[in-house]
């Protein structure tokens, strides 16, 4: 597990060694937050309010 910060609220956030930028963590604070890639080291930002997956 990668322990990664949140955007939100500063706090600590598990997420997946192998997890995948697009990939979707819901925080205790609430949050929902995306993992994205920068600099080949995972990150996170605040998910967009999608609601309902639109795709295919
Ligand atoms: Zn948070």
């Amino acid at each position: 597990m990668a322990q990664l910060k949140c955007p939100i609220c500063g706090g600590q956030v598990s997420v997946e060694d192998d997890a995948l930028p697009g990939e979707l963590v819901e925080h205790e604070c609430g949050a929902q937050l995306e993992v994205f890639k920068k600099n080949e080291t995972l990150s996170l930002r605040l998910a967009e309010e999608v609601g309902e997956d639109w795709g295919e």
